[in-house]
């Protein structure tokens, strides 16, 4: 023996003493993780893991979930409602009861002297389903004003706005088990590492059982672009003219699925007329991959037995965000990719419910995907809340990012904003807090006391944090999870769903509309609205009928459509893993419509005064504006501060060193980051995390998707000067601070 190491020491793991286990899900990402929360012997949390018996993430849980039991008790929760006259008064501690009547009162002054519509509320998609439902029965049903939406504008809209152009109706029609199926994987500005690392993981794992190539369509060398077989660097937003270049080659080539585009698709003919501007040729001076690539990319993707398209941000948060969205559909669609195990088009979403708020808050419509356009649906939504139908508006209103705006012409005088924090996530935040401070009324419903937005407040009701509640989510592949109420609300904090309830009473149509006591009972209205047909007589996808709380947590998730007869028919409580298997879409032909997508380019792109690409994303560690993950020890830690990533050669040119601070200018504000060099980004692009307050959203540009009106977050153009590096460090610290 040349060394001695044979004698170690034992491995142990340190014991958190856990005496019960907890069944909840994860509330962060849209992955779905069910997780479970230790609680020791004298019911304090201790520590969290994942749950090896749920299909979604088998044990894995991600950072963010690990440490999720460190939420309950973080600083700055909120404890009591707080109440002042003006926005820079000192904050009073104040009852419920005079909370909730003062911020009825002032609606009901501000829609009587202004219209209904001057008051507007803005919500999330981080609440349980049931809470959704019932602040869209409030908000539809008793406050009655049109200006209600979420902060899904900021995320997922242009999904919703592409799903139901191209199929007539929002859900994303495939599942993480097609990553098993598929023969080619292309994934569209989704950074999956990152952003939703267990669904990343479901991903390896079927790689590693199978090989098949991974495509990553992304401008920044992201980490799953460091793991593909093939990146495309593309132009930022130019995504249309890439896949319309695949398309020319697909239908030049013949290697359309010509059987399924004449069974299942209307306006094909137009499609293929369309691409014919898109000969990769030509294409690659605009898109800025070459002509070769597009042309083995297209060959290798439609000749798959199967292949798949994800995206995340990097298609939706664009001018084109929406026609991206129908674009990847129209690919899966003329490739036969759609409803089959492997082949589909697959968003993956952001929030851990945005999926719940598109399903059954009301924002954009009624409840289970209904119409406010459509006359019957405004009548079938009465008659089961027992109100006038002519109390609904007969369209949408405004989305979130057209109600800011509204504010400073006068069009919206008051604001209810519940779990999210456009101080820090709206673009351009100088002139959002400019809006803030000239509301006449605001009301802020958060965990947190100290989110950045309570700054402008004159109302603020302490909302439970997630596990304090019980009801549901939605994930990305629509399975419906159960949240378990694992302790009781911190301090005086109430379930959302509890300040909804008390809030009805104080209106008229509350003493018309029942409300029911329990997330349970608002669960059990939702599945009697989910069964039966939509507006063209096609049974409704989202059909929650046959599912239960027992049953959910049984499956631990099941996915919709799960109908009272499937579940009569076999019990297997699987749900269905696929829409659209049999080729019939929710459109009046029952065909799935082929959009032509036009690429017009309206980007802000780099010029000589603004000379790089600004590009914005997530980190693993922060979710978000880090209202949570900022209290997290361990998260800060590994991701304490704003940081650009920068490349070496432009670093260079202007004189600045690794690790050192620069001011960041733009069109709209400015803000001061540590530069990281790294090859990662092209010489003419940089690249900040998103979830900082005064960072890059002091730079993003507000230009709006037509269809979404979502934000273009990822297409923006900077400046970059040298700083006073002692200052620029005192602001650091500053900044941390939040
Ligand atoms: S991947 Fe998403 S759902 Fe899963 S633990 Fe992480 S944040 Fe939670």
């Amino acid at each position: 023996m040349l060394f001695g190491r044979k004698n170690r020491k034992p491995i142990t793991i340190p014991s958190k003493n856990v005496k019960e286990w907890k069944y909840t899900t994860c509330n962060y990402c849209s992955t779905g993780c069910a997780i479970e929360i230790g609680l020791n012997e004298d019911k304090r949390i201790v520590t969290t893991r994942g749950h090896a018996g749920a299909d979604v993430n088998r044990g894995k849980l991600c950072i963010k979930g690990l440490l999720e039991h460190e939420l309950f008790e973080s600083p700055g929760r909120g404890t009591e409602p707080l109440i002042r006259d003006k926005h820079y008064d000192k904050f009073e501690e104040t009852t419920w009861d005079n909370a909730l009547d003062t911020t009825a009162k002032k609606i009901k002054e501000i829609q009587d002297k202004y219209g209904k519509d001057a008051f507007a509320v803005v919500s999330t998609g981080q609440l349980l389903t049931e809470e959704f439902y019932t602040l869209g029965k409030l908000t539809r049903g008793c406050i009655g004003t049109n200006n209600y939406d979420g902060n899904t504008t900021l995320c997922m809209a242009s999904a919703v706005s592409g799903y139901k152009r191209s199929f007539g109706s929002d859900g994303p029609p495939g599942c993480y088990d097609d990553f098993e199926h598929t023969h080619c994987f292309m994934a569209f500005g989704s950074n999956l590492p990152e952003q939703h690392p267990v669904i990343y993981w479901r991903l390896k794992e079927a790689l590693e059982k199978r090989k098949f190539p991974l495509i990553v369509v992304d401008p920044r060398v992201t980490m799953l672009a460091q793991f593909a077989d093939i990146h495309l660097p593309i132009t930022p937003g130019t995504d249309c003219v890439l896949i319309n270049s695949m398309m020319y080659v697909i239908i030049n080539e013949g290697l359309q699925d010509q059987e399924y585009i004449d069974a299942h698709t209307d306006g094909y003919e137009a499609v293929k007329a369309l691409v014919q501007d898109y000969a990769p040729e030509v294409a690659q001076h605009q898109c800025g991959i070459d002509e070769d690539r597009i042309r083995s990319v297209a060959r290798l993707y439609a000749k798959a037995p199967a292949a798949m398209s994800i995206w995340t941000m990097g298609i939706n948060q664009s001018t084109h965000g929406s026609d991206g969205v129908a674009n990847i559909n129209n690919l899966n669609l003329i490739t036969g990719n759609i409803g089959k195990p492997g082949g589909t088009s697959l968003s993956i979403t952001g929030q851990c419910n945005a999926m719940g708020t598109r399903e059954w808050s009301s924002c954009s419509g009624l409840p289970g995907y209904r119409l406010l356009e459509n006359p019957e649906h405004r009548q079938e939504i009465a008659d089961f809340w027992g109100i006038d139908p002519e109390f609904f508006p007969k369209k949408r209103g405004l989305a979130q990012t057209d109600i800011f705006p509204a504010i400073e012409t006068g069009d919206v005088k008051g604001m209810w904003i519940i779990a999210t924090n456009p101080m820090t996530s709206m673009a351009n935040t100088p002139r959002i807090r400019k809006m803030l401070e000239s509301l006449d009324f605001l009301v802020i419903q958060d965990v947190y006391s100290d989110v950045e937005t309570n700054q402008y407040s004159h109302v603020y009701f302490p909302a439970s944090v997630w596990a304090e509640k019980k009801g549901c989510h939605t994930n990305t592949e629509r399975r419906v999870s159960l949240i378990d109420n694992v302790l009781p609300p911190y301090a005086n904090s109430k379930p959302d769903f509890w300040i909804f309830n008390q809030m009805a009473k104080r209106f008229e149509n509350g003493q018309k509309i029942k409300f029911p006591e329990t997330p349970e009972g608002a669960f059990e209205e939702m599945k009697k609205l989910s069964k039966g047909t939509n507006a063209y007589g096609n049974e409704r996808t989202l059909d929650i009928s046959g599912m239960s709380y027992e049953k959910i947590i049984k499956a631990r998730g099941i996915q919709w459509p799960y109908s009272e007869e499937q579940d009569k028919a076999s019990g297997s409580l699987k749900g269905s893993p696929r829409l659209y298997t049999d080729g019939k879409f929710q459109t009046p032909t029952g065909k799935a419509n082929l959009i032509c997508v036009d690429f017009y380019d309206n980007n802000e792109k780099p010029c000589k005064d603004y000379p790089f690409w600004l590009n914005s994303g997530r980190v693993v560690e922060h979710f978000h504006t880090r209202t949570r993950t900022g209290k997290i020890g361990n998260c800060n830690k590994f991701s304490p501060t704003p940081y650009m990533e920068m490349n070496p050669d432009a670093a260079r040119e202007l004189g600045i060193e690794h690790q050192s601070y620069v001011r960041l200018t733009s069109r709209r504000g400015d803000a001061v980051v540590l530069v990281q060099l790294t090859q990662r980004v092209a010489r003419d692009m940089v690249f900040i995390p998103f979830h900082f307050h005064d960072c890059v959203n002091r730079l993003t540009v507000g230009l709006l998707d037509p269809y979404s009106r979502q934000p273009a977050f990822k297409q923006c153009s900077a400046r970059i000067e040298k700083v006073d590096q002692a200052e620029a460090a005192r602001l650091n610290a500053e900044r941390r601070t939040y």
